[in-house]
This record gives structure tokens, sequence and C-alpha cells, in this order.
């Protein structure tokens, strides 16, 4: 794991190693600096966990140093604790006014400087904790539990900013596990969740980095391919339902196949998303009843 560092902005030797005398501990790295011109640079470098700062220094004081650190976004979100010899509430409330998160008093107190700096550095960590979780819980709402696809929804949202945001050909198709129940009924439920992560993962690996793939039902996939010609979208969609329809799963050592049908269609701007779906859906059923394992172009009128 990668160590907290503090970073301590004082012009004193001796508090310098004082604090690092007090702080010193295996699992942090403390970073001395004697300016704030100097806190500044490295901070913006180092990104430390947390910014312990003198206040009374040569050149930029240690306000003036703060202030800088809070509007810069490099260096806004790391807490700064204030180092003061002056314990007057006007000095104090200056220091809350230009970010700082909390002080401790020279001299100090071993025990609370140690507190101090552990509740801060506890913040940070939940607060780290929390984006990640967010970012944890964004992504479950744009991913399928099971094939780690993009979803229906997320795929309807990223075709949306295609088809507003460029205006080259784009094309849509959609494959359908053909007896996908009789898979199920003969191997088992899950089973059929590994064909369906199979067939993901066979699908995904054949597009191109600019297609959307998602998952749109139960045994359903659908695929967004910009940029391509009809013949191209055909022959794509064919090679899909080839390489699918060649695979060899094996359950309990017996080994069987899955075929796709598709409907492939040219986007229409003319009409709505939900048009240009039921019309590939149309297409995918055209494919279906003249017996499955195919793909089917349904011509722009
Ligand atoms: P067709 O060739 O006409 O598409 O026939 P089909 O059997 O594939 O289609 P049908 O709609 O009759 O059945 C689809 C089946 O897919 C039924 C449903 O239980 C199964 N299914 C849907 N989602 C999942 C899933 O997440 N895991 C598994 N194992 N099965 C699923
Ligand atoms: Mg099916
Ligand atoms: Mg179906």
């Amino acid at each position: 794991m990668e160590k907290d560092t503090i970073l301590v902005v004082d012009d004193s030797d001796i508090i310098c190693s004082i604090i690092k005398g007090i702080l010193e501990s295996p699992s942090l790295h403390i970073d001395i600096v004697h300016s704030g011109e100097e806190g500044i640079t490295i901070a913006k470098e180092l990104h430390p966990t947390l910014i312990l700062l003198d206040i009374i220094m040569s050149g930029i004081d240690g306000y003036e140093t703060c202030r800088i650190l809070k509007n810069s976004d490099e260096t806004k979100d790391i807490p700064v604790i204030f180092i003061t010899g002056n314990n007057d509430p006007k000095s104090i409330l200056k220091g809350f006014e230009v970010g700082a998160a909390d002080y401790v008093s020279k001299p100090f107190i071993p025990e609370e400087l140690k507190a101090r700096v552990k509740v801060h550095m506890q913040n940070i960590k939940n607060q780290r904790e929390l984006h990640i979780l967010m970012q944890e819980l964004k992504e479950m709402a744009v991913t399928d539990y099971l094939t780690k696809l993009h979803n229906r929804r997320y795929f309807m949202e990223q075709l949306q900013v295609f088809v507003t945001e460029s205006t080259s050909d784009i094309f849509l198709i959609l494959f359908d596990i053909d007896n996908f129940k009789k898979i199920n009924d003969i191997y088992g439920h899950n089973t059929g969740d590994l064909v369906l992560v199979t067939i993901s993962k066979i699908l995904k690996l054949l597009l191109r980095k600019e297609d959307i793939l998602g998952r749109w039902g139960g045994e359903e996939f659908m695929i967004c391919l910009p940029d391509v010609t009809e013949n191209a979208a055909i022959d794509f969609a064919n090679r899909f339902r080839q390489e699918v329809g060649g695979y060899h799963f094996n359950c309990n050592g017996t080994v069987f196949q899955c075929t796709l049908t598709g409907g492939v269609i040219q986007y229409d701007r003319s009409i709505s998303l939900e048009k240009n779906f039921t019309k590939v859906d149309q297409a995918l059923y055209v494919g279906k009843s003249s017996g499955k394992n195919r793909c089917i172009y349904s011509y722009p009128k």
C-alpha cells in the first residue's frame, strides 16, 4: 500500500524536527520544506495527504500560502492544519477563513498533535473510500451484472450521443440466441449463464473500439457499428454469428454449440430511437421465422 505523506511547511528547523519526532511512524512519510513557495511547489508535485503549515514565515506567510493552495484545483482538497504560536481568536479565525481545516498551537502537546492529524487523515481516508464506492455504484448502474457488458439503458444513452453528435452512417445489429430455453432445459441455468458470458466475451473480442455492445435483454445483444458501409455491416454481423456458432461449449464433458439469429438495419435519423429498435427487432423476427442461424438485413425504404 502507498504510504500517506504529510508535508510540513515551517521555516524553523527545530519545529520541523519536533513535528517529525512526534509524528514519525512506519506508515507515514514526512516531507519538510522551509517556505510557503516551496510548500506550494511540493504540494502540487507530491499531492500529500495533509499539510502542516506555519503562519509566520519569511516570503509569503502561511495565510497566503493556504489561500494559494485552496485556489488551485490540484491542491484544494488537501487539508491544511495551521501551526500557530499565536493563540488569539482573530488569527485562528483568519486561518479558517483562508481554508484551513484545523490548527495546532506551539508549543506542541504531542498527543494533541497526533490526535488532530489522525482525525484529518481518517477523514481523507473516508472520503477516498466514499469516492471509490460512488465510482463502483456509477459503474454498476450502467453494467449488466452477469455479462459485465453495458446494460440497455447505457447502450441507449450512448447511441443517442452518437446519433446527435455525428453525421456518419450507423448500423444496428440485434442478436438473439437460438433455442436458448432448450439450452437451459438440457444443461441447466448455470450453463445457460455461462453461455451468455462466453458469447459476450466473443462479441467483445471481435468488436472495434468505437463499436457499442450491450446486453439488450435476457439472451439478446445489441451492437452499434458506426462508420461502416452497408456491406461491411452485413459482413460484420455474419462474422459474429459464425464465430459464436463455431464455438464449442462444454457442460461436464458434453460439448454443444449455440447459434445466433441477427437483425441488421442502417440507423435512420429521420425516425425515433424506439422506431429504429422496432425495425431491427422486426428484421430479427424475419430471421427467426425463416429458420434461425442467419442475419437479415432490412434495406432502407
Ligand atoms: P428463439 O430461438 O425463438 O429465440 O427461442 P429461445 O428459446 O431462445 O427464446 P425464448 O424467448 O423462448 O427463451 C429465452 C430463454 O432465455 C428463457 C429464459 O429463461 C432464458 N434467459 C433469459 N435470461 C437469462 C439469464 O440471465 N440466464 C439464463 N440462464 N437464462 C436466461
Ligand atoms: Mg432466443
Ligand atoms: Mg429472446
